[in-house]
Order: structure tokens, then sequence, then C-alpha cells
């Protein structure tokens, strides 16, 4: 079992669009907030069933951004995103995968 890290610093750059992430391991990643806000793990998002994407990158605006963020416990990062989508969820594991799936 994954120990659950949460990161060192978590900051929204919101005039370049991303967010910039450090972890306590000393990796810093830079991940766009719509790509983020596509890998939306919620029910809303992901076909509970199949697991299979239904939300269409197409269908979120290239200036989405967060309006609020908050902490879900202390497994997990809450964001309320600018298309009033609220119910994401991501945990470390997950927010540490997405990191490294932006890092090209
Ligand atoms: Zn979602």
């Amino acid at each position: 079992m994954t120990e659950l890290v949460p990161p060192q610093s978590l900051r929204a750059l919101k005039s370049e669009g991303l967010f910039e992430i450090a972890w306590p391991d000393g990796q810093m990643f830079r991940v766009p907030f719509k790509l983020l806000r596509c890998e939306c793990p919620c029910a809303v998002c992901i076909d509970e069933i199949t697991g299979v994407r239904v939300l269409r990158p197409e269908s979120i605006p290239d200036d989405v951004h967060p309006v609020e963020l908050g902490y879900a416990g202390n497994y997990a990062l809450k964001i309320v995103w600018s298309d009033r989508h609220a119910s994401g969820i991501f945990t470390w594991d997950r927010l540490r995968s997405v990191c490294q799936a932006a890092q090209t």
C-alpha cells in the first residue's frame, strides 16, 4: 500500500494558467489548469460502472481555472472550477500521477 503524501506546496498561477506543485521529495511540476480539470476522477466525469471517461475535453473552456481550493481531510485536494464543476476530489496519489503525466 502506498502512503499518501501531501504536496509540500501547491500554488495556482492564474496568469500562467497552471498549478505549480512541489512534493516533499523535491520534485516540482507545472500542471495546466485544463489538464487537471480533464483528469477529474468524479462520478460525473467517469462512468462508475465501466470506468470509462465520459468527460469530453472539448467541452471544457480553455480558460478554465480554480475558483476555490480546499482540502478533503488530509488525503486529497478539492477544487471548485470556473465551469461550476465542484465534485472532483484529487487524492495525493492521483494528483501525483497527473503531475507525472504532465511532465513531458
Ligand atoms: Zn468531475
